[in-house]
């Protein structure tokens, strides 16, 4: 399958990058422009407040100077940032209007003369106070004005306009400046990004490429990754081992469907060759019978074998139930002591109930009743005739245990890691003549094992034998 590039982890993860990145720097320009904007004004008030200070100080200075002159002075000190200055007289009766307007001529006075409540609320300010508002007088200056009222003495407002032009001609460079670089950072910031996230995802690419070549013939392959410790080092680590288990698993299937086969192949010759044999001439009915008779044996041992691997399998399909069901270990014994006396009655062996406490185990009834019947079924089996075999329960640590006890011949020490697997025998005669298919303990294994179970073998050969299933 191929991920569309818009899809694709490394192209999402780009655009968040891209996006929050130029949240941040909009983000940070917009501040930028702001305290830049702050600062620049207050340049410019200062600068008012200094020309309108001029002006005053002028008047002051020297006895007989008219506002005009006062004014003229000021425009000529500041001619550089061309101030717009006027003097406004209000009446002494409570300020009730415009007594006067003083101006030096460069422009018409009425241009820049405001409304009469503007210059009333001047007239009580303190000077550091004093009213600054921007004012859009385009006719004057060809931009908006930033203007100043100062009161000075015997009611006069001083006033002082700047244009606004300077201002906004830099913040609109600013801005230009602020957009370009964000731009470039952000182009810049998005090859970068894409690149690291590229890196980093890279081996998930070997993940993909490796985990696509591998199938059930090439489980052998491994995702070979730098040995990271990161999340992506744990996801690679995490499935090789699953292949390697998956690996683990085929191999044991593959195995068990040889045996299988080979199990079921041999008593299949036997019954070919057999039949062979007896239809080459005419023969007595004796013989036939005891063709057919053996005929019959493989047949029952074929049955069994076909029978226990059908339970095996139904087993591992309930491997995952819960039981919720108590069952009191000592019925279970019982039921098979009594199922199985007959067949230790023939052998000749004595098959007793030891001592049994009243133990309960969650549990299924027939299965356990199975694992129980092929402890007992091997005991007799390896136990020579005269012998004894004794099903007993106990308290383990505070743990239900049934145990399966035989005077027999004992299993040898090498042979013990091996006797649960499936089709495993010890002594392929003795096992084969006496009914074994070799899939007994298996199945004891698996219903232990479903159960939360564990078993322990204790054996000494030419001594008998201790199977004991201890419960959880
Ligand atoms: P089988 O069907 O051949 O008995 P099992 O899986 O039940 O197969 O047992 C595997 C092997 O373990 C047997 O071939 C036998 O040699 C050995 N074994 C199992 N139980 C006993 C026992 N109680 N005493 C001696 N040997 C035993």
């Amino acid at each position: 399958m191929r991920i569309a590039k818009t899809k694709s982890l490394t192209f999402r993860l780009t655009v968040w990058y891209i996006v929050i990145l130029g949240l941040l720097v909009s983000a940070s320009g917009a501040f930028l422009y702001q305290g830049f904007r702050t600062s620049l004004l207050d340049e410019m008030d200062r600068s008012l407040r200094e020309i309108a200070y001029r002006v005053n100080s002028f008047w002051q200075r020297t006895r007989g100077t008219s506002w005009a002159d006062a004014i003229r002075r000021a425009e000529e000190e500041f001619r550089r940032q061309e101030p717009f200055i006027l003097v406004v007289e209000l009446s002494e009766d409570e300020g009730a209007r415009i007594e006067n307007v003083y101006g030096s001529g460069r422009f018409a006075k009425d241009a820049f003369l405001f409304e009469l409540e503007t210059y009333k609320g001047a007239e009580d300010a303190s000077w550091d106070k004093a009213p600054i508002l921007n004012w859009n007088g385009r006719a004057l200056a060809g931009s908006p004005l930033r203007v100043v009222f100062l009161p000075a003495r015997g009611d006069h407002i001083i006033q002082v306009g700047l244009s606004l032009g300077y201002v906004s001609g830099e913040l609109r460079r600013l801005t230009l400046i602020l957009v370009l670089a964000g731009l470039l950072l952000l182009l810049f910031a998005s090859f970068g990004g894409s690149f690291i996230i590229r890196k980093a995802l890279r081996p998930v690419r070997s993940v993909v490429e490796t985990a696509r070549r591998i199938s059930a013939d090439d489980l052998g392959l491994r995702i070979d990754a730098p040995k990271r410790k990161d999340e992506i080092g744990e996801l690679v680590a995490t499935i090789n081992d699953m292949i390697a288990r998956l690996d683990g698993s085929v191999n044991k299937i593959r195995k068990f469907s040889g045996d299988v086969s080979h199990e079921l192949r041999t008593p299949l010759t036997i019954i070919r060759g057999e039949i062979e044999v007896v239809l080459r001439k005419e023969r007595r009915e004796k013989e036939y019978r005891a063709t057919l008779d053996s005929v019959l044996e493989e047949t029952y041992h074929m049955e069994k074998i076909i029978e226990d691997l059908l339970f095996l399998s139904r087993i591992e399909a309930v491997r995952k139930t819960r039981f919720d069901q108590e069952v009191p270990l000592s019925d279970i014994l019982a039921r098979v002591r009594e199922s199985r006396a007959p067949a230790a009655k023939t052998k000749q062996v004595g098959l007793e109930m030891g001592a049994c406490l009243d133990l309960l185990v969650l549990g299924d009834r027939t299965l356990l009743e199975r694992l129980v019947a092929n402890l007992v079924d091997n005991a007799i089996r390896y136990t020579p005739s005269g012998g004894r075999v004794e099903l007993s329960c106990e308290d383990r640590d505070g743990r239900a245990a049934l145990a399966v006890r035989d005077t027999g011949i004992g299993i040898p020490e090498e042979s013990l890691p091996f006797i649960f697997d499936r089709f495993y025998v010890v002594d392929p005669s003795r096992s084969k003549e006496s009914g074994g298919s070799g899939l007994g303990l298996s199945i004891v294994k698996s219903v232990a094992e479903i159960h939360g179970a564990a078993i322990q073998v204790e054996s000494q050969l030419g001594a008998g034998t201790v199977f004991r299933v201890v419960f959880p």
